[in-house]
């Protein structure tokens, strides 16, 4: 969804990372487990709240990597190879 798109609610909701109702505002939510849908590549958690028993879906995408230990194997093979041309 495009932000521009969103409800000053949602905007609100998004930028405190999800922790009050979006209905009632009360921070007193019950998140489901997470699920992955292969579909679209997204992640989907039911929330409901328990002040005022609304319920809605957080959905996750995947934004950043953090390689560790094995791309950097890789690089120095590569540079080795390019060294030879
Ligand atoms: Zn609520």
């Amino acid at each position: 969804m495009e932000r521009d798109k969103l409800t000053d609610i949602e905007k609100k909701y998004l930028d405190s990372a999800g922790g009050h109702c979006i209905f009632c505002g009360s921070k007193e939510l019950d998140k489901g487990s997470p699920f992955f849908d292969e579909e679209t590549n997204k992640v989907y958690v039911s929330v409901m709240c328990l002040s005022c028993a609304e319920e809605w879906s957080d959905i996750f995408s995947l934004t950043e990597v953090n390689p560790v230990t094995k791309l950097i194997e890789y690089k120095t093979k590569e540079v080795e190879e390019d060294g030879e041309n």
